[in-house]
């Protein structure tokens, strides 16, 4: 047993990790959301009041114009449940056709009453749909996402489906998201996959494009409900064992900016919640309309003990799993 910190575990590694050439830009648009999961690393809620602006959005449009990133990815709380989420959308579109753009939709928002656009909107500026779904059971997800949710999800990807996500010949990508509803690894995303392909086109006649697994990372909500359980210390412990070196170059935070909703920088959306600012305190605070690209080029990316999330087993990112094996010296993943 080992209790090395992030940094010293990737120094003996022979690692350092900076930030390398940006790619994503990836906004948290605000706290708002019509759920309250219990894996929740952004403590969102439907009585949240966080959310961005129109006087941020058109700052961070404004950085855009001469920084066109090619990838976009909106997330929240609910992203769509910000009122200036279409003006955004939008926007980044006139200025940039091709630009790649991500909503990460927690499906059942689609469902919600004043949403009736949405599928719609989401299909007519061609939105790659990143979508939580823990599980294609029933009771898993609504342990984890609350009493209802698997249904108000499964008829979320119905409508996807039927707006042309996923669908055969068409390039609307409509991806979901598996994370553990408990403190274990997930199991390999292939897999995992095929099982969820085949009982969600079996038992709902949907059709998705990839599965992406992600580890619940012990923060926030997740790490509270680990404490309350006695279960923080032995989780954090898996997931040093489980370090897995061949994860560290994938890692996101060294293509990724991400902004909050008031416009600050950060490595990841992880260390967003965390208050780790991108560049540390000497950086605290910072705009992304005060930066530019080069700036944040081969910079340190702060790190700490929830890090050991990312490089776990296969480990994990927005993108999912970043190597295909875990290391043959990881824990197996159990309960
Ligand atoms: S996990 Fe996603 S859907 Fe659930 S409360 Fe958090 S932001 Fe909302
Ligand atoms: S939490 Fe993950 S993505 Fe964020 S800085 Fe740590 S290793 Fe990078």
């Amino acid at each position: 047993m080992t209790s090395d910190s992030f940094a010293s575990r990737l120094a003996r590694e022979g690692h350092r990790l900076q930030r390398s050439r940006t790619r994503i830009l990836q906004l948290n648009l605000g706290k708002l959301c019509n759920l309250t999961c219990s894996h929740c690393h952004v403590n969102a809620g439907p009585a949240r009041r966080e959310i961005i602006t129109r006087e941020t959005i058109d700052r961070i449009l404004h950085w855009f114009e001469s920084n066109p990133l090619p990838v976009v990815d909106l997330t929240g709380g609910a992203p769509e449940m910000v009122p200036d989420f279409r003006y955004l959308i939008s926007r980044l579109r006139e200025i940039s056709p091709d630009v790649h753009i991500i909503d990460r939709c927690n499906l059942t928002i689609l469902v919600e009453k004043g949403y009736e656009w949405l599928p719609g909107f989401l299909a007519d500026h061609r939105i790659e749909v990143v979508a939580s779904m823990p599980c294609y059971s029933p009771e898993n997800v609504n342990q984890q996402r609350g009493d209802g949710v698997f249904d108000n999800s499964i008829r979320g990807l119905q409508i996807l489906n039927q707006c042309g996500y996923a669908r055969p010949g068409s390039d609307l990508k409509l991806h979901l998201v598996y994370n553990p509803v408990g403190d274990f690894l997930p199991g390999p995303q292939k897999d995992l996959e095929k099982d969820y392909k085949t009982e969600l086109l079996n038992n709902f006649g949907i059709l998705f494009s990839d599965l992406l697994t992600i580890t619940n990372m012990p923060i926030a909500r997740f790490a509270a409900w680990l404490r309350r359980e006695g279960r923080y210390e032995s989780y954090l412990e898996l997931l040093r064992e489980s370090f897995n070196r061949a994860t560290v170059d994938g890692l996101m935070c060294r293509d990724t900016v991400s902004v909050s909703w008031e416009g600050e920088l950060y490595d990841c959306d992880f260390n967003q919640m965390l208050g780790l600012p991108m560049g540390g305190e000497s950086w605290r605070g910072r705009k992304l309309w005060e930066v530019t690209l080069s700036e944040m080029e081969f910079m340190d990316v702060c790190t700490g003990d929830h890090c050991f999330g990312c490089t776990a087993g296969s480990g994990s990112s927005c993108g999912g799993a970043l190597v295909e094996e875990p290391a043959m010296d990881a824990v197996s993943p159990g309960q």
